[in-house]
């Protein structure tokens, strides 16, 4: 198997205003495209693992051969924190469900969940993510640097935020708080609460 891009179930103005079009289709069409490409590359050189999915290599990153660990962990990563986003963008879905009543259980409110993923997205320093992972059926919030994903932690995201630049630049230009805050009103609860009955 050989990685593809996965199609967008909607169109690249769906998320407007919060995330541009121009944002999403050079999101999608180029930089997650890039980190398919080069992982691709990478597996050349061990056909053994071409047929493994993408969340497979990231789980068992450190036994991954070390001439193609870094290419794996940047660009698989980066492929499998694309795939897994892309659907959990949808706007004006209520926060709701069984995960909601975890929420709130674990942080105290939507609020004040809202303020501590916000603020963890905001104190990343450069390129990562923000997370809502279940780290042995506990709800945490975690970030990580660069491409990395909770995974090889043994951690199961449900939930997440790209704070590359490159996912709000264009429209944001240095105000990351705005990003973040815009994210919220794009969070797809369904299918968050869908990866929640997933792992809890
Ligand atoms: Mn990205």
């Amino acid at each position: 198997m050989v990685h593809s891009l996965p199609d967008l179930t909607y169109e690249y103005n769906a998320l407007e205003p919060y995330i541009d079009e121009q944002t999403m289709r050079i999101h999608h069409t180029k930089h997650h495209k890039t980190y398919i490409d080069k992982l691709n590359t990478a597996l050349e050189t061990h056909k053994n693992l071409i047929g493994k999915p993408v969340e497979e290599l990231i789980k068992n990153l450190n036994k991954m051969p070390e001439d193609i660990k870094k290419a794996v962990r940047n660009h698989g990563g980066g492929h499998l924190n694309h795939s897994f986003w892309w659907p959990l963008l949808k706007k004006d879905i209520e926060f709701k469900g069984e995960v909601s009543k975890a929420i709130e259980k674990e942080f105290g409110s939507y609020d004040k969940f809202k303020e501590l993923f916000s603020n963890a997205a905001l104190g990343i320093f450069g390129s990562g993510w923000a997370w809502l992972v279940l780290n042995n059926k506990k709800l945490e919030i975690l970030t990580t640097p660069n491409q990395d994903n909770p995974l090889t932690e043994e951690k199961i995201s449900i939930l997440g935020i790209d704070m590359w630049e490159h996912s709000w630049y264009i429209k944001h230009n240095a105000n990351k708080s705005a990003y973040v805050q815009d994210f919220f009103h794009v969070i797809n609860w369904d299918q968050v609460n869908k990866n929640f009955l997933k792992h809890k």
